[in-house]
């Protein structure tokens, strides 16, 4: 068993928005000094890090230094390049190992191997030209998503075609050597699980979630979603399998598709703590990201006990077009808690925090979440 990585000792993280804020809250609440390494200044994670390293991810020499000043690297988004987790597992671990990255980076690499895995995924056709779209089309009703298979997050690089008619113009659109054909999936509703795995293979879960999006970015999350027992316990199941079958060390999470037949398929997976999971912040004993401090230190996995069903909305910059926010109308709920992540500008569609309500049911706690958002905005 390897040693673990004890308080005290400096963590790397690569990638400096949100998701690396708040494991770097978790990081120093436990005892640990947090490094950062981004192209970008004052940044989410800079401002609350020990030390904001301003670098390219393929100035490998910067980072092969930032890796020898810390005990262990992770990630807080998966299209950090090969060759810069490469560079810092020369000098130290990486959790999750590069071969998860891999793997999850590429849309067409993540569901080849869920599919060969046995996992069951969206159907989909790899796609390299317009006359393998327009045949592919054919196979599948005329109808489908076309995804990049590279750097796709939030709807980015995707475009639903409902029509032989529109291929053309989809493919012109995308333009890219390698993109993937989706089945058009008319879904009951969107789950998340959110998972950690330690050292030692430890499992504990979140959810399932229930997501709603808007313009294709997460709206609002609920927990413990709206779905029957099996639905929840083979959601878990699935997650477990894409863990161990990944190997991960470290947080994952698992994006599902309910069909209105009631089968599960995986939309995608993020090698990482999730939007969906900021619930867990306030909403359970060991958030999301404490328990990615923990898996990646080797330390012993915290229980995922449920303070109360609970409702987080992302606040976009949209929140933001009037003017100030009306803070105080937000936070006269008394059970609401406000995450805002330093963001300077307050563009369309950025995410600049959330909220989360925890109330006696997700209904109340959903309710309560929509009204204070919109209360913000009533200035
Ligand atoms: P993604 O970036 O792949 O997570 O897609 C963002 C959102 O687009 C998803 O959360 C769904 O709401 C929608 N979406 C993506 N793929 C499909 C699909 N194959 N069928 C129906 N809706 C989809």
């Amino acid at each position: 068993m390897m040693r673990p990585i004890l308080p005290g000792a400096t963590l790397g993280i690569l990638g400096s928005g949100q998701l690396g804020r708040m494991f770097a809250i978790s990081a120093r609440r436990l005892g640990y000094r947090v490094h950062v390494l981004s192209p970008d200044t004052d940044t989410p994670t800079g401002q609350v890090a020990d030390r904001e390293v301003v670098s390219d991810y393929l100035d490998l020499d910067r980072v092969a230094e930032f890796a020898k000043g810390v005990s262990v690297v992770s990630f807080e988004f998966e299209n950090v390049p090969a060759a810069t987790t490469e560079a810092c597992l020369r000098y130290c671990p990486v959790r999750p190992a590069g071969s998860v990255l891999y793997t999850s980076q590429n849309r067409l690499r993540e569901k080849t191997f869920l599919r060969d895995a046995g996992l069951p995924v969206t159907p989909f056709t790899a796609v390299k030209s317009e006359s393998e779209l327009v045949a592919a089309l054919g196979r599948q009703g005329n109808t489908g998503v076309l995804k990049t298979a590279d750097w796709g997050y939030d709807g980015k690089g995707q475009v639903v075609i409902r029509s032989q008619a529109e291929a053309a113009a989809a493919w012109t659109k995308l333009n890219v050597p390698q993109a993937i054909l989706e089945s058009f999936i008319d879904f009951h509703s969107e789950l998340s699980v959110v998972a950690a795995r330690g050292l030692d293979g430890q499992f504990v879960s979140y959810g399932p979630i229930g997501n709603t999006h808007r313009h294709h970015i997460l709206d609002v999350s609920i927990c413990p979603a709206r779905v029957a027992t099996n639905v929840a316990t083979d959601a878990v199941a699935i997650t477990r399998a894409v863990l161990e079958k990944m190997d991960v060390v470290g947080v994952l999470c698992v994006e599902f598709f309910l069909t209105k037949s009631g089968s599960l398929l995986i939309n995608e997976t993020a090698p990482r703590p999730h939007n969906s999971g900021h619930l867990t912040i306030d909403a359970h004993l060991t958030c999301q990201f404490e328990q990615q401090v923990r898996a990646i230190c080797g330390l012993p996995l915290g229980s995922n006990e449920v303070r109360g069903p609970s409702a987080m909305a992302n606040l976009l910059g949209d929140v933001w077009e009037g003017g100030t926010p009306d803070w105080p109308a937000a936070l006269q709920h008394p059970k609401l808690k406000l995450h805002l992540y330093g963001k300077q500008e307050a563009r369309i569609g950025r995410k600049m925090g959330h909220l989360t309500v925890l109330a006696d049911s997700v209904d109340a706690a959903e309710s309560t979440a929509r009204t204070a958002r919109d209360a913000l905005k009533s200035r």
